[in-house]
């Protein structure tokens, strides 16, 4: 870390210490180093974390059911599958400090043969890539990471649980979602179209680029890969944007956000490299 970054960082004292201590081998996210986000949402609880997790399961499988028979999943042996495989393995151990349930995930990683520009995670860690959002943005690993992280993050933040939780109250009242749960569970498939197709708000993008920009970073993938990976977006998005992006925030906005945070995930990144 340098000098640059402490001023910027604020915590001398904590990087001193940890640069003259070995390194501690727990992933703990101390609560003074990384970006700052909000409480989760209350009102997710409002559906069971099992049943959003499981659905999340059943639509993955589904997914790749489909994606088989037409030929449009790439193989394990694919390189392509290696790559990103390997980028996921770097990122997992740092994911599970923010969402204990994370660890009992079986996360698994896929990608789709499709032109479309898009990647998501299910709830339960279920990963997927398309082959547009890679070869179209020529994607580094940086940014690869900065995309895995991000998507990541819906997951563990449980963005889709709070998704369908705010669904469902729209439909039946909070009273009845709490009280018939079973009957609202029932109706998780028909929000968005799927759950991978669900729409989060502003708020969940500006958290899930936050904390994907962290987990990246402490895996040692450049946080600033965010601001090109966001520079490619805009440039690929000039005609019609892709229909996943239209409901996240600018690329102006969000690249400025990516900014203005890299003083707190840069620390973290300059750690992991050195550790190399
Ligand atoms: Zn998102």
């Amino acid at each position: 870390m340098t000098s640059k970054h402490r001023a910027f960082f604020g915590l001398a004292m904590v990087s001193f210490i940890a640069a003259s201590a070995p390194a501690p081998v727990s992933a703990q996210r101390a609560p003074e180093a990384g970006v700052k986000v909000g409480n989760m949402s209350f009102v997710r609880r409002l559906v069971s974390a099992e049943s959003v997790e499981q659905m999340g399961d059943q639509q993955y499988n589904q997914l790749l059911r489909k994606a088989n028979a037409q030929g449009a999943l790439l193989l394990d042996t694919s390189p392509v599958v290696q790559r990103v495989r390997k980028i996921a393995q770097d990122l997992l151990p740092h994911a599970k400090q923010w969402n204990e349930r994370a660890a009992g995930w079986r996360w698994e990683v896929n990608v789709f043969r499709s032109p479309t520009i898009n990647a998501f995670c299910m709830p339960g860690g279920k990963i997927a890539f398309f082959t547009g959002i890679l070869d179209k943005l020529r994607l580094t690993d940086d940014e690869v990471a900065q995309i895995m992280g991000h998507e990541i993050a819906h997951a563990l933040r449980e963005h889709a649980r709070e998704r369908v939780a705010k669904t469902n109250i729209a439909k039946y009242g909070a009273v009845a979602v709490s009280i018939f749960f079973g009957e609202a569970a029932g109706q998780l498939a028909s929000v968005g179209g799927g759950l991978y197709g669900l729409k989060f708000g502003r708020n969940d993008e500006t958290e899930a680029d936050l904390i994907g920009m962290e987990i990246a970073a402490r895996a040692g993938y450049d946080p600033r890969a965010g601001i090109s990976l966001w520079e490619k977006m805009s440039q690929v998005g000039k005609g019609q944007p892709p229909q996943w992006m239209s409901t996240h925030p600018s690329h102006k906005t969000r690249i400025n956000t990516i900014r203005s945070n890299l003083p707190k995930v840069m620390p973290l990144y300059e750690r992991a490299v050195a550790r190399r």
